[in-house]
């Protein structure tokens, strides 16, 4: 192996915009999102676990092998996951699970968030066509959901024209690329904008809820979205139906457990557990808001606040697509992944 790469001057640009794009969590929750920048054949990439909210206070990004990472693309299969073998850095962190997503843009800067207003639209069973109303004029493309790594990476290469820079993923997130940070933060603003849907609310019933809270589950904090959702039949259908993206599934679990009529926290966490689900961090509780347990890791504290702020932007009446049993099944069964929840709850 070649030296270790020496840090461009870019990257200090790229960590700023990095920690104002993880501060704000209708962008990213947790440890998702990633950012990149490629310099004399090396990409700088989030490491996977990492937060970009940390990018000015740790040192978040690893160098890649850029060649070597868009060879194993190019033959097929899913080596490029092992995305290890690409970094140019002994020991540390290894490179995020979607190193591979980054590598097939041409573009130097590439930003890509889970952006609730994106995921709320790119859930829809009409999301192709509702983007194109919303992102006309943009050089766009949309990418049925794929597990994340190389087989979207190379979904997201086919579905690219030439110069474009914006790219929707189907029950993910929004990827933006542009030739500097200043064009990538400016491209990702007009976009977010373009795409921002309007909430729901509605008052939850603080009193039915404390007094349903038991066995180390308690009342959200007051403001919390998911209180909204339980207080919509439509949207706690749409919650219990399933999972919606693959963050939910790793840090959630399957959909949402709502509450039965005099049924325990307790009673409902073995009824999920015994259809071979982990335990449950939230509950919903019909017409009077959401529980979260005392002992929810911080990546499922974020991705509890991510279900309510994506369901609240979803209009009633309109279908959704769920990720089938299989899709769940192998973002469960993915080593990357397990890496990643390890670190999780190591925090
Ligand atoms: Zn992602």
């Amino acid at each position: 192996m070649a030296q270790t790469p020496t840090a461009p001057v870019v990257l200090a640009e790229l960590a700023t915009l990095s920690a104002r794009v993880g501060a704000d969590p209708l962008l990213v929750q947790g440890a998702g999102g990633n950012t990149s920048v490629k310099s004399d054949g090396v990409m700088w990439i989030k490491a996977s676990g990492t937060r970009l909210g940390d990018a000015l206070t740790q040192d978040i990004f690893v160098p890649c092998d850029l060649a070597a990472m868009r060879a194993a693309l190019a033959q097929g299969g899913a080596r490029a996951d092992q995305t290890e073998e690409f970094l140019l850095r002994p020991g540390g962190l290894r490179p995020s699970i979607e190193t591979s997503l980054h590598a097939v843009f041409s573009q130097t800067i590439v930003v890509h968030v889970h952006c609730v207003n994106t995921i709320a639209l790119a859930i829809r069973a009409d999301a192709p066509a509702v983007l194109s109303a919303k992102l006309a004029g943009f050089d766009w493309a949309f990418v049925p959901y794929a597990k994340p790594g190389a087989f979207l990476a190379r979904a997201v290469a086919a579905a690219m024209g030439p110069a474009t820079d914006v790219l929707v993923l189907g029950n993910h997130g929004l990827i933006v690329a542009a030739g500097t940070v200043a064009a990538a933060e400016a491209l990702l603003g007009r976009v977010v904008a373009a795409l921002t849907v309007p909430p729901r609310h509605a008052l939850h019933d603080p009193q039915t809820l404390a007094a349903r809270a038991a066995d180390g589950f308690e009342a959200l904090a007051a403001d919390h979205p998911l209180h909204s959702v339980a207080m919509h039949p439509d949207l706690l259908r749409a919650a219990q139906a399933g999972s919606l993206y693959p963050d939910h599934v790793l840090f959630c679990g399957l959909g949402a457990v709502v509450l039965a009529p005099n049924e325990t926290p307790a009673q409902a966490v073995a009824r999920q557990v015994a259809t071979g689900w982990p335990k449950p961090p939230f509950l919903l509780v019909p017409g009077a808001g959401a529980l979260i347990h005392s002992g929810a890791s911080a990546g499922a504290v974020a991705l509890t606040r991510c279900l309510g702020e994506v369901l609240l932007r979803v209009p009633e009446g309109v279908g959704l697509t769920w990720l089938t049993p299989a899709q769940n099944a192998e973002l469960l069964d993915w080593d990357a992944e397990k890496y990643r929840l390890a670190l999780d709850a190591a925090r």
